[in-house]
């Protein structure tokens, strides 16, 4: 392949999750007939599979707002946070700090994972964008191109390919880039849970000895019940204990947690589970290759960014690719992927240590830490600079 061309540089994505379907969006968008990307996924032969729910802050919600998706995603703006810190058996959980929305808006969007995920394939195929419904096994990058080989067997060439599959990314450790990071011996336990009162749009953080427990607010049901999503953090041993309870004792579990401010509560359906870990790339890029989105790095979901540093790769790396096209010179050259991790790294980087720390200082139950923490958190909730800079960090509005 030359540095210029007239047509269409044939770009590959691996993963059709959230991050894979944006980055499509946006560089046809962006780039118009320039690039021709296609999706590869063997899970876009399955139903879609998410019960997770995502709070979306307001970078991520205009960066879907201009790929004409926003819209079609009805979703619960949060117009407010209270964060305690407790133990279980504790009858009132004081709140140490309270977030209000502010100016600027609502604290973020809860929109539903299979809601957004619906909404990104049907914008995709109305744009006419190539979704193949196979795996990318491995790529062999060259001076000119990428040769890819697919899971059925056949060979495809592209300018470049960008690695969207996870966390687990085949094709970051089929390039030899290092992972650091590992588990944390906890997972994430989510589901939908229905309740008896109106959550007002507030979201509540409980730190609890073995993990934070989040309800998060979701829009009321078509039959008007009122919902909210939970990310329940919980030691490993203790999930296989839970799931092992017949469902009223699983539900009482929950409603411990969940605590009485909601009234009665029920489980719109299965409780998911999630092993949550912490890492990152040691490199974002490799010849022809770029990774973005979870395949780059994975955080704890404690401050519900992952999808939102995600998207903020997506509109890095596509902008990238729409300066070089631009000027009629190839996407998947160096000095287009060297500028995207130049963009990216810091804030994976501080990102993956701030969510790493909170989960370190909070899930456990040692005296000093508890009294430290706690201090903290009442300073932040009365300086009111720190607790405005606080809630436009997690709206990713700074
Ligand atoms: C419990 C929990 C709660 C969370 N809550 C939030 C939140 O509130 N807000 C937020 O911003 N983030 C949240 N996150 C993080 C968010 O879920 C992830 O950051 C996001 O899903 C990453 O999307 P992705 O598209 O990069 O990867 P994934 O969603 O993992 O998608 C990867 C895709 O790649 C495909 N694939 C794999 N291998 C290949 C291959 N070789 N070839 C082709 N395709 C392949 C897979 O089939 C899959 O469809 C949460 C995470 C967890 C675990």
């Amino acid at each position: 392949m030359a540095t210029t061309s007239t047509s269409a540089w044939p770009i590959a994505i691996a993963g059709a999750g959230p991050t894979g379907l944006a980055l499509a969006l946006a560089l046809h968008r962006l780039c118009g007939a320039a690039v021709a990307p296609t999706v590869y996924d063997p899970a876009l032969a399955l139903p879609l599979p998410d019960g997770r729910a995502y709070a979306l802050s307001a970078a991520a919600q205009a960066l879907l707002a201009r790929l004409g998706v926003l819209d079609r995603v009805p979703g619960q703006p949060i117009a407010g946070m209270t964060i305690t810190d407790s133990r279980l058996a504790d009858a009132v959980r004081p709140a140490y700090l309270r977030f209000e929305a502010g100016p600027e808006g609502p604290l973020g969007l809860m929109v539903e994972g299979a809601v957004l995920g619906a909404a990104l394939r049907a914008a995709c195929e109305e744009a006419g964008i190539a979704l193949a419904a196979h795996g990318i096994r491995e790529a062999s990058p060259a001076a000119a191109a990428t040769r890819l080989a697919l899971d059925d067997g056949t060979e495809v060439p592209a300018a470049l390919l960008v690695a969207c599959d996870g966390a687990r990314s085949r094709l970051r450790e089929a390039a030899g880039i290092g992972w650091a990071g590992g588990p944390y011996r906890q997972q994430g336990v989510v589901a939908t849970v229905l309740h008896a009162l109106d959550h007002r749009g507030l979201a509540v953080q409980h730190f609890l000895p073995a993990g934070p427990f989040a309800v998060l607010p979701l829009r009321d049901g078509p039959d008007g019940a009122h919902r909210s999503s939970i990310v329940w953090t919980e030691r490993d041993a203790e999930v296989r204990r839970v799931l092992a309870l017949p469902p009223d004792a699983a539900l009482a579990e929950l409603e411990q947690r969940f605590g009485p401010e909601r009234g009665a509560v029920s489980l719109a359906g299965p409780l998911s589970t999630f092993p949550l870990s912490v890492g990152l790339a040691r490199r974002f890029v490799a010849p022809r290759l770029a990774l973005v989105g979870d395949a780059a790095h994975e955080i704890h979901p404690l401050a519900g960014q992952g999808l939102n540093l995600a998207l903020a790769d997506v509109e890095a790396l596509a902008g990238r690719i729409r300066e070089s096209v631009g000027l009629g010179l190839d996407p998947g050259r160096p000095e287009v992927l060297r500028g995207y991790e130049r963009d990216r790294r810091a804030d994976a980087v501080a990102f993956a240590g701030l969510t790493d720390g909170l989960n370190r200082l909070f899930s456990n139950d040692r005296l000093p830490l508890r009294v430290l923490r706690d201090i903290g958190l009442g300073l932040v909730d009365r300086v009111p600079r720190a607790k405005s800079a606080l809630a436009r960090r997690a709206a990713g509005a700074a």
